[in-house]
């Protein structure tokens, strides 16, 4: 669906650069932004998403307005079935909606075609899972450079930033195990390292530590929060943890495919 909304949206884009971001103007504040005057990361205006089941429709996201500030830390919560996995692969470039937009920075990814969106994933997203989702024939190493998929960046250049990803994850010395040989925490690391080894602005978690017990979901959590002060990332984290969302900076809760602020 194009319309006008669309266009404009377009046309008043704004830099992804927090650097230049503006202080807002008093009276120009957007009540779905919280963004304390940062420029915005995404910007989703009345997103949906159905899918087609046999004879039903399943709208998994029902008319979502949200919009996140560059560096912003998010949790997401709620009810299994609720639209937390959609909501994340509308922010991941992994589908588009039905209906509605979704801007990334200065990219309208819902009117993207396959490539564009392959390309922002590559480019701008890094993607961590509940499962870890290694390859479990290669070593923490090769986990790590299957992010450079596309065979664009120099073998040399590959080699030393999977050896400094690693270092980032504590695992250093981990490099050539295979999964088998790491614990849960130690592939969520690795999982960490592929996510973040290409230097992307947005990191997007599913449940990431929802196959760790609790004392490795703690050092987990640390990496990601560290990962996330020092690198300047964007984070949204699903989770079904309150103890997870705790730390959060915001925290909103998706049900019906309807998202609401939970506060911070
Ligand atoms: P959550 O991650 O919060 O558990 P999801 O976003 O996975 O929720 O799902 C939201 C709704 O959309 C659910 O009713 C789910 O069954 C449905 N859904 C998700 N993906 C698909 C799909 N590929 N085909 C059909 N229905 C889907
Ligand atoms: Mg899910």
């Amino acid at each position: 669906m194009t319309d006008a909304r669309e266009t404009s949206i377009r046309s008043t884009s704004t830099s992804t650069s927090t650097s230049t971001a503006l202080p807002a103007s008093p009276g120009e504040t957007d009540p779905t932004t919280a963004s304390g005057g940062t420029a915005p990361m995404y910007t989703l205006t009345a997103v949906t998403k159905t899918y087609q089941q046999k004879k039903r429709t399943v709208t998994a996201l029902d008319g979502v307005d949200l919009v996140i500030p560059a560096g912003q830390m998010v949790a997401v919560q709620g009810p299994t079935g609720g639209g937390k996995s959609t909501l994340l692969q509308m922010l991941g470039a992994l589908d588009r909606p039905t209906s509605g937009t979704v801007q990334l920075g200065d990219s309208e990814l819902s009117a993207a075609g396959d490539r564009a969106l392959a390309a922002v994933r590559a480019r701008e997203i890094g993607f961590v899972f509940q499962g870890f989702n290694l390859v479990p024939t290669l070593t923490a190493a090769e986990n790590v450079e299957t992010a450079f998929a596309d065979g664009s960046t120099p073998r040399a250049d590959r080699r030393a930033a999977v050896e400094a990803a690693l270092a980032s994850v504590g695992l250093a010395e981990r490099a050539d195990h295979l999964p088998s040989e790491l614990s849960g925490g130690q592939q969520q690391r690795v999982a960490i390292a592929r996510a973040l080894v290409k230097q992307p602005t947005v990191l997007l978690a599913d449940e990431p530590t929802g196959s760790l017990d609790e004392a490795t979901r703690d050092e987990i959590m640390d990496l990601l929060e560290g990962v996330w002060r020092d690198r300047g990332l964007t984070l949204v984290i699903v989770t079904h943890d309150s103890a997870v969302a705790r730390r959060a900076q915001r925290r909103l809760r998706i049900a019906g495919g309807t998202v609401a602020e939970l506060g911070s």
